[in-house]
Order: C-alpha cells, then sequence, then structure tokens
C-alpha cells in the first residue's frame, strides 16, 4: 500500500548560495509561463497515478521543493486537487518566508494542507546575507507566527555552519526560534556542495568552510536548548512537541512506500507495487530478484527515470540503516528479518562492533537504539548497518 506521497515544485525566487537541489530561479513572466506548463505535467501525472488507483491508501502528502509558495494561488489548487484522489491526514507544504504571506496561509488552510515547512536558516541578518537567502529574520518570524495563526502545523529549518557563524549567535537563533513556538524543528549542518556559489567561494576563502568541530557543538547545542523548550528528538535532524512528528518523514525512514510526482522527485515501491505502476514508470518490470524498487523521475512529463532495484536483503540493510537514524531506532522484527537475509553472524557483527564502538545501545523494549556517540557519529553508525547488505 502506498502511503506517503511526493510533489516537487522546482522553481524558487532566488537562488540560495549554498543549493545544489533541482530548482530554478524565476519571477514575473518566466516564471509564470514555467510554472503553468510545469504544473500542467504535474496534475496530469497525479491524475493518472489517481486514475490507477495507486493514490487511495495515501495517508501522508509533501508538497516541496524549491519553494512551492512562488506558485502563489496555484499552489491551494494543487492541494486541492490531491485531496480529490485521497484524504491525507498530514499534508505539509514547504514555504520561503517571503512567499508565505497571510493570503498564501489561508490559502493552504482552506485548500486542506495541515503543515508549513519554512525555510528559515538563521535568524541572524549577516548569515542570511552570506547563504544567500533572500528574507530577513523579521519575515521569518512572522511567518511562524501566520502559520500558527492559519491553524497549521508549523516546522522550521535550521542550518548550522554557517559563514561567520558563531556560538552566540546560534544561541540566539535557536532561541528566538524557540520563543516563536513552532511545531517542529530541523537542524542540519551546512555542506559545501559542488559546483554552488558558496563553494566555489570557499575554495578562495577556506574561512568559509564549515568547522566540523562547531557544527558539531551547534547540534549538541540545539538539542539542549529544544528539549529544554519541550521539543522531543525524535530523528537525527528533527525535534517535534507530542505529537507533531513529521509522519512523512517517518514513512521514508520505516521503509514504507512512497510515490515521488515531479521532475527530480524520488519514490520507493514494493515491487509488486512498481510492476502495477510500470507503465506510468518507464514501462520496465521489477525483474526476477527483486523486491523493492527506487526511482527518480528525470524530466517534467514523467517520461525518464533513474531507477535502482534492491534485494531482500539490500531492503532489509536499508531499513536498518535508516531506522537508525530515528532516536527510538530498530526493533526485534527487523532484526530478525535482517538476521534472516544476511546471515545471524554477520548481523551480530555488525551489532557487536556498533555497541563497542558506543554507537548504539539496547533500549529496556528490546530496540537497538542510537547513543548520542551514535547520533553524533552517524554516518558510521549507518554505514555498519548498509554494510550488511552484501558480503563484500
Ligand atoms: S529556497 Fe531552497 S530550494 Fe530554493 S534555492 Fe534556496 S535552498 Fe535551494
Amino acid at each position: 500500500m502506498i502511503s506517503a506521497l511526493y510533489l516537487h515544485i522546482p522553481f524558487c525566487r532566488a537562488k540560495c548560495a549554498y543549493c545544489d537541489f533541482d530548482s530554478r530561479a524565476l519571477c514575473g513572466e518566466a516564471l509564470e509561463g514555467a510554472a503553468a506548463r510545469y504544473l500542467e505535467a504535474l496534475l496530469a501525472r497525479l491524475d493518472a497515478f489517481g486514475e490507477a488507483g495507486a493514490l487511495a491508501g495515501v495517508r501522508t502528502v509533501y508538497v516541496g521543493g524549491g519553494t512551492p509558495t512562488v506558485l502563489g494561488p496555484r499552489l491551494a489548487g494543487l492541494v486541492r486537487r490531491v485531496r480529490s484522489w485521497c484524504a491525507p491526514d498530514e499534508l505539509t507544504c514547504e514555504a520561503n518566508p517571503e512567499s508565505f504571506d497571510d493570503a498564501m496561509a489561508a490559502a493552504l488552510a482552506e485548500s486542506g494542507a495541515t503543515r508549513v515547512s519554512l525555510g528559515v536558516q538563521t535568524l541572524e541578518p549577516a548569515e542570511l546575507a552570506a547563504i544567500g537567502r533572500i528574507h530577513t529574520a523579521e519575515q521569518a518570524l512572522t511567518a511562524v507566527e501566520r502559520g500558527r495563526a492559519a491553524g497549521l502545523d508549523v516546522s522550521c529549518d535550521l542550518m548550522c555552519g554557517l559563514p561567520g557563524q558563531t556560538k552566540e549567535n546560534w544561541r540566539r537563533t535557536l532561541g528566538d526560534i524557540a520563543g516563536a513556538a513552532p511545531d517542529h524543528v530541523s537542524v542540519y549542518p551546512l555542506t559545501l556542495e559542488e559546483g554552488t556559489p558558496l563553494a566555489r567561494r570557499a575554495q578562495a576563502d577556506p574561512a568559509l568552510e564549515p568547522d566540523a568541530d562547531l557544527q558539531a557543538w551547534c547540534m549538541e547545542e540545539a538539542r539542549r536548548e529544544l528539549v529544554a523548550a519541550g521539543f522531543a528528538p525524535y530523528e537525527v535532524a528533527s525535534y517535534a512537541r507530542p505529537g507533531h512528528e513529521c509522519a512523512h518523514n517517518v514513512a521514508y525512514w520505516t521503509g514504507e512506500s512512497y510515490l515521488g510526482i515531479g521532475r527530480s522527485a524520488a519514490g520507493m515501491l514494493a515491487a509488486g507495487e512498481w510492476d502495477g505502476l510500470a507503465a506510468l514508470l518507464g514501462g520496465e518490470p521489477a525483474g526476477a530478484g527483486a523486491v523493492r524498487v527506487r526511482y527518480v523521475q528525470r524530466d517534467d512529463a514523467g517520461t525518464r527515470f533513474d531507477v535502482e532495484r534492491l534485494t531482500a536483503r539490500e531492503a532489509a540493510a536499508e531499513d536498518l540503516m535508516l531506522g537508525m537514524r530515528m532516536t527510538r531506532g530498530v526493533g526485534p522484527e527487523l532484526l530478525g528479518r535482517a538476521r534472516a537475509l544476511a546471515g545471524e553472524k554477520n548481523v551480530a557483527a555488525a551489532v557487536d562492533e556498533a555497541l563497542s564502538r558506543g554507537l548504539a545501545t539496547w533500549a529496556p523494549d528490546g530496540r537497538l537504539a542510537p547513543t548520542e556517540r551514535g547520533w553524533l557519529l552517524g554516518n558510521e553508525l549507518y554505514g555498519l548497518m548498509w554494510d550488511l547488505a552484501s558480503d563484500d
């Protein structure tokens, strides 16, 4: 059963200096024309999946980008069209503060969105300028308030390791965000992606490179500050007030099937689901040995895809790896599946290694959960789990 749906909107008002996501910076008539053409293709694909019966079980929807709110009133129309095919409990739209005004907040709530995810990143003007964000700190705080007033769940994305960021600045951003009382906060360390303006500037000026020690401190400080403010950490980068976890992202981390529609949208389907929808996803069957298929749509029309097929063993290793991103870790059922597919000895060795390196621990309820060290050194922990995908 496909329980999650992702829709990608590849437009922004301006391109941030660190961004390598698929989004074009457009405005005015150029944006109008491109958005109209893109939405026509997106809606046609949405309807095609709806008519094929693929959307009936969808419980969570995420409209991401890019900046979906640059679509203006068309975004609420898209939300309504989604709701004509399914009745999700959670429907998130990503938004940037400069394009999330009162009319947009009201239109989204009225059309059936339940949640807005705001790209705040920082509340320090110099840091916002250094990474090319086009909104102010005041606009960001107003956007949180606006989302709450419209009755939406509000999430804020923050970034640490920004050029010029100090411990004092980071504390101030965290304090002000906690004070604005969103329902959810995500905290990401900045990474320099090849080819971006910030990466080029950092080549000439190494002081712009994120300091890994400062980023680790910022992540720990975020955890202290946000927990003290009533948020619970439930995933490596995610904090929520009780009952406000992002169910859509939890679906990604717990091996549930999700459909991605739009250019650069990723999806993951069980082999049988893929075969049932193959005509809409490039036409090739999952094939013998594959239990799961991952794909990325490569064009607007949905005719080209990058496809990756996973064996049962690879799927179990992937589920273990993703499950260890979550504070609650992985349960006996998944560990048992991994033992059956990857071998009792191999799984025992990986778990022992994680325990001995202090990356994981057994929780009282029998789950294997990441420790604080495992949270900070996530790539080591995830690597141990993913290595179970093969004997190599
Ligand atoms: S708003 Fe988001 S998607 Fe758009 S350029 Fe900035 S980081 Fe990239």
